[in-house]
């Protein structure tokens, strides 16, 4: 029984499991290192090739490499073509995460399990596309955590090894760990930072906050950049119009950015086109040309301590994780901001695998355990002193039209009973692959949406007693007894029409609200004699429909005959401490009512992803 942790990174992954007396340790890949490179090099039509060599040959054969897909986890439309072929980005990453699995089991045996870490910043979307891709890559997902929570797990758990390596406590609450942390991780790709509180064996996330759009390889571009413009200037001729001249002068751009992490100053040499353009760069001048990312991460920082209602004064420890913290600017801001050194102790590139790695170890020993059962909502339970929205200000769960309701649930069903479509037969694995992400992916009815997602793989009970066993009574105990707590990154709501017709996002879960939580709104319908009642939950910050994402509907298919317009509706978000929203509305009057259940992370069509794991079998990593 092996269990282990993957931290999918933009630039770089790394998996780790637990050693002797629990010690995390970094698995190293099939190539001897401790990661990964998360860039993938399709060699032919039925193999790949990940890692460093992948890295090397993009400078080859850049039309054949993606890289950088984590960006782009949640939409489908990766902008790349591969060897003719559009691939997703759930495919990337999953050919990535089989090439993690298959070089760990090669040292450890079987993997039977794993936990995958995703910034605390990703919306359902993304979560869902990661989750995708560890089942595409016929990984048994045990478990999703976040990065920062796993990075201050990894650190909580570091403090109290005894000098032996034994672990004597994990999480103390009497004073000598830090109680409230703050983890600034900046990685390839994504930004984080996250606030936590350690309380005994808990900890707590108070708030969050981030940008999955900003990491290393921005600072990256804004070098790469002025390389490009100053050899415009002497030579007349852009090296990014050249894909190999576009592959050489990225690698120059990432290696002068960490040569200025050691020195003030670097040389440079960009050839292209016969032509070559030398010159040296100082720390100051690409400091000064990174400043507003720089700032950016700044705001995020200072805006999560004031979301957790704290001041820099109660923080006990700053964690700089993420290898680009490397930057001395980035250390230079966290001082300068925090008042305090940041901890850099940790390794930057190993502290989230470590972190994923002990979580595997709680979601194991603490899978036999009960889940408390989803209470139902009764007539008495709806608070009294629920809100009330005023009619006037929003009229209705949206849209409440009968006409509208019913084109939609008859879309809705249509699209349940549509058959699945078959990848052709006889082609390669690519293009089985990129047929795939053209299928229709059929859209499940409301009422079948438990059983067609995936949910987290449940632990084999004998698997479990037999790596319980190997972990021994304390460990055990001890792992058991350690209680994350995250908050909602984004704020949950549903879509109502206010009375001039406008959708409106009516948010129920602010974001940064401590789980377990559990909101409920009334609502009213908008028509006499209404029919039906399509409740759709979004998820974002906007108060515009559709600037935010939608996660999912619960509709109310049978509302009794004749009501008057304006009849109450009951909606209820119950938003569990494992990611898992039950979402009910009801007609309390009448009785009739609707709920669904999304989890974080595995809201993934299981039918196309069966398919991406058939595929993907076929297809040879290295
Ligand atoms: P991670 O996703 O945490 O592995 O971070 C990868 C990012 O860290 C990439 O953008 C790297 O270029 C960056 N990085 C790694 N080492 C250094 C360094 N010494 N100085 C600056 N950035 C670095």
């Amino acid at each position: 029984m092996n269990y282990i942790g993957i931290d999918l990174g933009t630039t770089f992954s790394a998996v780790a499991h637990l050693g002797p007396q629990g010690r995390p340790i970094t698995i190293p890949n099939a190539e001897g290192e401790l990661t990964t490179p998360s860039v993938v090099l399709f060699e032919s039509d039925d193999s790949a090739i990940v890692g460093r060599e992948g890295k090397r040959a993009a400078l080859a054969e850049p039309g054949n490499v993606a890289e950088d897909v984590k960006r782009y986890m949640g939409d489908e439309s990766y902008p790349k073509t591969i060897r003719g072929r559009t691939i997703s980005p759930i495919n990337v990453s999953a050919i990535i995460i089989k090439k993690l699995v298959q070089d760990a089991e090669a040292r450890l045996g079987p993997i039977d399990g794993a936990v995958i870490t995703v910034p605390a910043y990703f919306d359902e979307n993304r979560r869902q596309a990661t989750a995708a891709a560890a089942h595409s890559a016929g990984l048994e997902l045990i478990g999703i955590i976040n990065e920062p929570t796993a990075a201050a797990l990894a650190h909580a758990f570091r403090s109290y090894t005894t000098p032996e390596g034994g672990v004597t406590e994990i999480l103390h609450a009497d004073g000598q760990l830090p109680e409230i942390s703050v983890v600034y991780d900046l990685g390839g790709g994504t930004f984080d930072v996250t606030v936590l509180r350690a309380v005994g064996y808990d900890l707590a996330v108070l708030a969050t906050a981030g940008d999955v759009q900003l990491g290393g390889r921005d600072w990256d571009k804004r070098l790469y950049d002025h390389l490009a413009d100053m050899f415009i200037t002497e030579h007349g001729q852009d090296p990014r119009d050249d894909p190999l001249s576009r592959q050489q002068l990225e690698s120059t751009a990432e290696e002068m950015k960490k040569d200025l992490s050691r020195r003030d100053h670097t040389l440079f040499v960009v050839n292209h086109a016969g032509k070559t353009l030398r010159g040296k760069l100082t720390r100051s001048q690409f400091e000064e040309m990174t400043a507003d990312l720089l700032f950016r991460t700044e705001s995020r920082l200072s805006r999560a301590v004031r979301d957790a209602g704290i001041t820099w004064g109660d923080v006990d420890d700053v964690l700089a994780v993420g290898g680009s913290t490397r930057m001395p600017q980035v250390q230079a801001m966290l001082a300068r901001v925090t008042g305090m050194i940041p901890d850099v102790s940790i390794s930057p590139d190993e502290a989230v695998a470590h972190g994923a790695a002990i979580h595997a170890a709680v979601c194991v020993a603490n899978s036999g355990r009960a889940e408390a059962p989803q209470e139902e909502l009764r007539e008495d339970d709806v608070d009294e002193s629920v809100e009330i929205v005023p009619a006037a200000e929003v009229n209705v769960v949206s849209p409440a039209g009968e006409m509208e309701s019913a084109t939609e649930l008859g879309r809705l069903a249509e699209a349940a009973i549509a058959p699945q479509a078959e990848p052709p037969v006889g082609t390669s694995p690519l293009d089985e692959l990129a047929a795939a992400l053209k299928c229709e992916s059929p859209a499940p009815a409301p009422d079948q949406q438990a059983q067609r997602h995936f949910d987290t793989t449940a632990i084999d009970n004998e698997k479990r007693e037999e790596f319980l066993d190997w972990l021994g009574a304390e460990l055990t105990t001890l792992i058991g007894s350690i209680h994350t707590t995250s908050v909602n990154a984004h704020t949950l709501g549903v879509v109502a029409e206010t009375q001039s017709g406008r959708l409106v996002v009516s948010p129920l879960i602010a974001k940064n609200t401590p789980l377990p939580v559990r909101e409920t709104k009334c609502y009213a319908t908008v028509a006499d004699d209404q029919k039906h009642v399509l409740v759709r939950i979004v998820e974002g910050e906007s108060k515009t429909a559709e600037d935010c994402l939608l996660v999912g509907t619960c509709i109310i298919k049978s509302l009794p005959p004749g009501l008057p317009k304006g009849s109450p509706i009951v909606v209820t978000f119950n938003y569990d401490a494992g990611g898992r929203l039950h979402v009910q509305a009801v007609h309390l009057a009448s009785g009739s009512w609707a709920e669904t259940f999304i989890r974080r992370g595995d809201g993934v069509d299981a039918a196309r992803v069966h398919m991406n794991r058939e595929i993907l079998t076929k297809f040879k990593v290295s």
